[in-house]
């Protein structure tokens, strides 16, 4: 728990959040400003800033991560359809919250290659 983190905070209920699913290891809620009719953000219940900070250690918190995005992307009804995962890692991909996340994007059609 890092008390200036923004989702720390969220994590802990210290700031409201629209809650989709919880685990002991992940939290995920809807995005504050969604890119797609479907835009949740999961995050470990540990802090760690970016994918690089992450080592074997901290796999039990992908695994549930992507757990969750199976589950999630099953009960939005987009498992079948399609969507996306995304992490944002630094600046040339554009990360503003430094406490790790994963994006579940769906509910439209994507372009690839992203902008
Ligand atoms: P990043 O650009 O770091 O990969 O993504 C950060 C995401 O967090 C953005 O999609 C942004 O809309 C979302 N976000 C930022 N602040 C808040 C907040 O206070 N609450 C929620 N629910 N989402 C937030
Ligand atoms: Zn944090």
């Amino acid at each position: 728990m890092a008390e200036d983190c923004l989702f720390c905070r969220i994590i802990a209920g210290k700031i409201p959040s629209k809650k989709v699913f919880e685990n002991e290891l992940v939290f995920a809620f809807e995005d504050i400003n969604p890119q797609a009719p479907v835009h949740v953000l999961i995050i470990p219940k540990k802090h760690v800033a970016t994918l690089n900070d992450t080592d074997a250690e901290f796999n039990v918190y992908m695994n549930a991560m992507f757990g969750a995005a199976r589950e999630i992307a099953a009960q939005r009804g987009i498992a079948e359809k399609g969507y996306r995962t995304v992490f944002n890692v630094n600046k040339d991909a554009g990360q503003e919250v430094f406490h790790i996340h994963l994006h579940i994007l769906g509910g439209r059609i994507f372009k690839w290659p992203p902008g």
